[in-house]
């Protein structure tokens, strides 16, 4: 979601070349999975590259506060999915898609870190 990052130009990819499926914290969400299954399923995509990156708004987020701000508002609180530990989290996310079956490229998943102040892409769990 990190509006500082352009995937098309992180991965070389050209308008029409990839699937990007965004969200805050990069999380692998019910909704992503569902994105991700028709993507492969219905518009054959043989690969998946899970991207977190430094300086995310979600890492360490104080959801307690976040929850409290929202109840004064009236509204329901919300679990923000934050996190501490973001290769840990990337470790995490890639597990869950491989212990997918309905997705078809298991064994083409893979998870990188992106640093926003080098502006380099690191593999950090291969396939
Ligand atoms: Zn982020």
């Amino acid at each position: 979601m990190d509006t500082r990052i352009d995937p098309w130009r992180i991965l070389n990819a050209g308008v029409g070349d990839i699937h990007v499926i965004r969200n805050a914290g990069a999380l692998v969400t019910d909704d992503v999975e569902r994105s991700l299954v028709l993507s492969q399923r219905e518009l054959q995509t043989t690969r998946v590259d899970l991207i977190m990156h430094t300086e995310c708004g979600v890492l360490n987020l104080d959801e307690a506060a976040l929850n409290a701000r929202l109840a004064e508002d009236g509204a329901d609180p919300i679990r923000t999915g934050t996190f501490s530990d973001l290769e840990a989290e990337l470790r995490r996310g890639v597990a869950l898609l491989r212990a997918n079956p309905a997705l078809k490229t298991r064994s083409a998943i893979r998870g990188y870190l992106y640093d926003l102040s080098a502006s380099n892409l690191r593999l950090v769990v291969d396939a």
